[in-house]
């Protein structure tokens, strides 16, 4: 098949794309438009928690489109009350909001802490966030976030997210004031490099979040659905959040998150918030689809023994090429280069042939991992057999 390089003009440019159209996806494995096959370590970015068009997932949607697609969210109907009663029953929270996309979960989550501000404490609404954290590209979201230079883009900023450092409780409990009504973070910065807030700093954030009745809010749009091998990120540190939100891997591949809220702080009335799509049945069957199969005897604990291979074979690469370890929880997990080559080697896989590999380096100095949640023994193999031939290549 030709490359339409004047067709993809009919598409706004908003990162810069290789000429390759993907058309085929299964399990570890996509397709392009010329044919050839690659291993996928990147899942549409942590999205596809089955791999490329699972089984299950493709006839969920398929039966649930041929008996009913949207009846309108002011309406109840059965997955999506399935796809909340399961998310209620495995975890903290009492209460599910569906939403489309990660950004938009995050909106409703800085929503809802306002409300309960408002309602509990005197109006409060300053949420705390964290330098380099990374919660979406709505407006609200980008001023949450703490990437660098994103303070100036699109400005004026939606105010009230001041930043503290991550992993440094003296620096949000500087920043708390009576205008303070919440603390929100990644359990690991998943976009800065894969960076873990430490079991010690998450205790210490529901102790501060206590001391001053604030509410902590974690953004598991990353960490969450089994992808750090527990179903959520929060449960490594053993502490009990007041809100999350979910995304990525919820939908399997499909537009679809949601936020979650303990019984106390579910204070939205109704008109507060909402959305034509949201909670619509064919997304949220997806979303029981992922779920049960992620509650599946032995889904998880394939999970941590995969995550267990990947972790060692890093280590073995970082070693080898004289690198600086490798870090991250279940498989969410990066290579830390010791040079700026993350970029070179992203690309040399790609092209590798006759088969390429997709790799992801949200900094020049490190590469990420997040494949497949069911990705198999062999493939993880096969990711650090090519990622050491590719090494060869880059770095001679
Ligand atoms: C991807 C991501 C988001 C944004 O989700 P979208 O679906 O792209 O809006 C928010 N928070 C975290 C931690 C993410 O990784």
């Amino acid at each position: 098949m030709e490359f339409d390089r004047a067709g993809v003009r009919a598409l706004m440019e908003i990162t810069q794309r290789p000429e390759l159209v993907f058309v085929r996806g299964e399990g570890s494995w996509l397709q392009d438009h010329n044919g050839k096959r690659y291993l996928d370590t990147v899942q549409g970015w942590a999205v596809n928690a089955l791999g490329h068009s699972p089984a299950n997932v493709i006839k969920a949607i398929t039966e649930q489109a041929s008996k009913l697609i949207n009846p309108s969210p002011a309406f109840y109907n059965e997955p999506s009350i399935e796809l909340a009663k399961r998310i209620v029953e495995h975890s903290c929270f009492d209460r599910v909001f569906f939403a489309n996309s990660g950004g938009e979960a995050n909106e409703g989550a800085i929503k809802l802490a306002r409300k309960w501000g408002q309602i509990n404490k005197n109006n409060a609404f300053k949420i705390i966030s964290f330098e380099h954290s990374f919660h979406g590209r709505t407006l609200a979201t980008m001023s949450l976030s703490g990437k660098p230079g994103w303070d100036r883009m699109f400005a004026p900023q939606v105010d009230g997210f001041p930043k503290a450092k991550l992993n440094d409780l003296e620096s949000v409990r500087a920043l708390i004031d009576d205008q303070t009504v919440g603390i929100m973070l990644e359990p690991i910065q998943g976009e800065a490099g894969v960076i873990p807030a430490t079991v010690e700093f998450m205790q210490g954030l529901r102790a501060l979040a206590d001391e001053h009745k604030l509410l902590l809010i974690v953004d598991e749009v990353q960490t969450g659905m089994g992808r750090t091998g527990t179903l959520f990120g929060y449960e490594h540190s053993g502490i009990r959040p007041d809100i999350m939100t979910l995304g990525k891997g919820i939908g399997g591949g499909v537009p679809l998150a949601a936020l979650c809220a303990r019984e106390e702080v579910s204070c939205f009335q109704p008109g507060d918030q909402g959305g034509t799509y949201n909670g619509n049945p064919l997304m949220t069957a997806a979303g029981v689809a992922v779920f049960d199969e992620l509650m599946a005897p032995g889904f998880m604990e394939s999970v941590n023994a995969r995550a267990k291979q990947l972790s060692e074979g890093l280590l073995v690469i970082s070693a080898k090429w004289g690198m600086n370890g490798e870090r991250g929880e279940g498989l969410l997990r990066a290579l830390m280069l010791d040079q700026d080559d993350g970029p070179e080697i992203v690309a040399a896989a790609r092209d590798r042939a006759p088969e390429g590999m997709l790799l992801n380096s949200p900094r020049p100095n490190l590469l990420r991992f997040m494949p497949a949640l069911n990705i198999t023994a062999d493939e993880v193999d096969l990711i650090l057999a090519w990622l050491d031939e590719i090494l060869v290549k880059v770095r001679g």
